[in-house]
């Protein structure tokens, strides 16, 4: 059996970036389970937040990100994040990522809910692109083994410590075993439980599964943020329209032509994801439509052209010039904000078991990410990751505290007269149409009975659908069941049964399968 100092699951910007830093300290396998490139990262337009002009400070980016996240925020994790932007943006610009310029400088865009533009970009809305290629062409030019097409499906453990992974050969449909030292997970996220979503197909919440079965902890999964503006066109799968153009003066208007975000919120069309993407819910509702679109007809065409020319080409594509008309969107399902429960050196609580990137829960995004801080949370983790295990040493990680934390296991559930047989379809469209950017109790109990059902009927899984079908039903288990024990609202998770923020509720829902 082949052993390694550190195996990496995943080849987004969580996996790469800790690769390249992890070759300097021991050997490195990456497993992926597509090619290096398949990612959610690839796919991120707007770009990376660090305070870096001189009008910026991270103080101002540490208030943004604590008021985005809506009181659930670990404050000094969030500090670090803002503190520790700058130098890791810094280590991208070294290892070739080429950011837009603007008379010399890094130019800098705005993006909701920050009260400054400090939004890096690269290729105008290509900048997750920009990061994944240059990243994955350093790895390919490294020592570093990448193994595609390899989905693990099992941490290894002995006697409470990570000692490996099985993971299954999709070409083979064999099922290997490697040892390792640390194991960091960075599987990305679960945007795939929902219909509409913005993710790539990926996105299965593989990571969320694999600690949970292995005694990690999994925190705030009832906090999914649905993005407001996803293109709304018969036959396209929604495709991100980035929020750059509403902080490039792109204006909401519903199917009557009104300008509807200044009824709802005083930062109007910059307002946080969550109140944006429920105004236009109800937009849609009060005009029967399932669309509502966004007006950048007033910029000059060439500043949308350069600005944006991934999503023009994009819409060029599918017959709509945006110089000229008005661009039909809707809510779609886009990042997890919950995930693996670390503490600030990216330590799950399985000594040797590493999170890092969407598929972690540093515990920076509280109830809300703020826009644009996912990438740059991943390399400010990342780092921390590395300098903690430089030593060798395998500790079971003292966890911080994250604020009052409450601890669940998952229940079991009544099995419902009729239940639909488990697709990814019907799971999707459930999460969708019941666990969706508006919930209530009654939705939540009937997908939560379904998923419980689900869970004990699936079979035994053999191949990359069927191991992604049962991550997929255990973390909608995992989001359900918490959104269900979270009888209020805050930040993305929005109960129509409890529309307020209650202060009894300022605090984490935590599962563990062995607590
Ligand atoms: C359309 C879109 C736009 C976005 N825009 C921005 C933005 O502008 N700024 C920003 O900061 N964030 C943005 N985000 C969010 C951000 O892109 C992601 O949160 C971030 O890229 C996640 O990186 P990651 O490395 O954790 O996961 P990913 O990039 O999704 O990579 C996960 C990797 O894990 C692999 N994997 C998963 N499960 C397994 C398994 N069982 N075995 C082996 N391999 C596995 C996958 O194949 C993949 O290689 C956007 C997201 C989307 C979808």
């Amino acid at each position: 059996m082949s052993y390694y100092d550190y195996i990496i699951i995943g080849s987004g910007i969580a996996g790469l970036y800790t690769a390249l830093l992890a070759k300097e300290q021991g050997s490195v396998l990456i497993l992926t389970k597509g090619s290096i490139d398949d990612c959610n990262t690839k796919y991120a337009q707007g770009g990376i937040a660090a305070a870096i002009s001189k009008n910026d400070s991270p103080e101002l980016h540490f208030k943004d990100t604590i008021a985005a996240g809506d009181g659930l925020c670990d404050e000094e994790a969030v500090r670090i994040l803002v503190n520790e932007a700058p130098a890791r943006i810094t280590d991208l610009v070294k290892l070739g990522v080429p950011f837009d310029t603007l008379d010399g400088q890094i130019a800098l865009a705005m993006e909701a809910a920050h009260s400054i533009p400090r939004i890096l970009h690269a290729g105008g809305d290509a900048t997750g692109e920009h990061i994944e290629i240059t990243l994955s062409n350093k790895v390919r030019d490294s020592r570093i083994q990448v193994l595609e097409d390899c989905l693990a499906t099992e941490i290894v453990i002995e006697k409470g410590t990570v000692t490996g992974i099985k993971a299954l050969d999709c070409r083979t449909g064999s099922i290997e075993e490697f040892e390792c030292h640390f194991l960091i997970l960075a599987t990305g996220g679960a945007g795939q439980l929902f219909k509409l979503n913005t993710n790539s197909d990926i996105a299965t919440g593989d990571g969320i599964a694999l600690a949970f079965n292995t005694g990690a902890e999994i925190v705030d999964m009832e906090f999914f943020q649905f993005h407001p503006t996803a293109l709304r066109l018969p036959g396209v799968t929604p495709f991100l329209i980035s929020e750059a153009v509403r902080g490039e003066g792109g204006v909401l208007r519903n199917v009557e032509g009104y300008r509807f975000m200044p009824d709802y919120a005083p930062q109007s069309d910059l307002a946080p994801r969550d109140i944006v993407a429920r105004s236009i819910v109800y937009e849609m509702g009060k005009t029967g439509s399932d669309r509502v679109f966004i007006d950048i007809t007033h910029l000059p065409p060439r500043t949308i052209t350069t600005r944006f020319p991934h999503i023009y080409r994009f819409c060029l594509d599918h017959g709509l010039d945006i110089t000229k008309g008005l661009i039909p969107v809707a809510p779609a399902a886009h990042y997890m904000m919950g995930g693996i429960k670390t503490n600030n050196w990216g330590e799950t609580n399985i000594a040797g078991l590493f999170a890092a990137g969407e598929t972690a829960c540093t515990g920076v995004h509280g109830a809300n990410r703020l826009a644009s801080n996912s990438m740059i949370e991943v390399l400010a983790f990342g780092k921390r990751i590395m300098e903690r295990t430089r030593k060798k040493a395998k500790t079971r990680a003292p966890i911080t505290d994250k604020g009052v934390e409450v601890h669940h296991s998952l229940s079991q559930r009544q099995v419902p007269k009729a239940v639909p047989a488990p697709s990814l379809s019907a799971l999707q469209q459930l999460h969708w149409d019941k666990v969706g950017i508006i919930r209530n109790k009654e939705s939540l109990t009937e997908a939560a009975n379904i998923l419980a059902a689900w869970q004990k009927s699936l079979p035994q899984p053999t191949d990359r659908p069927s191991y992604e079908l049962n991550n997929l039903v255990l973390t909608g288990r995992l989001v359900t069941e918490a959104a269900l024990l979270r009888e209020e609202s805050r930040g993305a998770h929005f109960r129509s049964d409890f529309p307020q923020s209650l202060a009894q509720w300022q605090h984490h829902i935590v599962f563990t399968s062995k607590w």
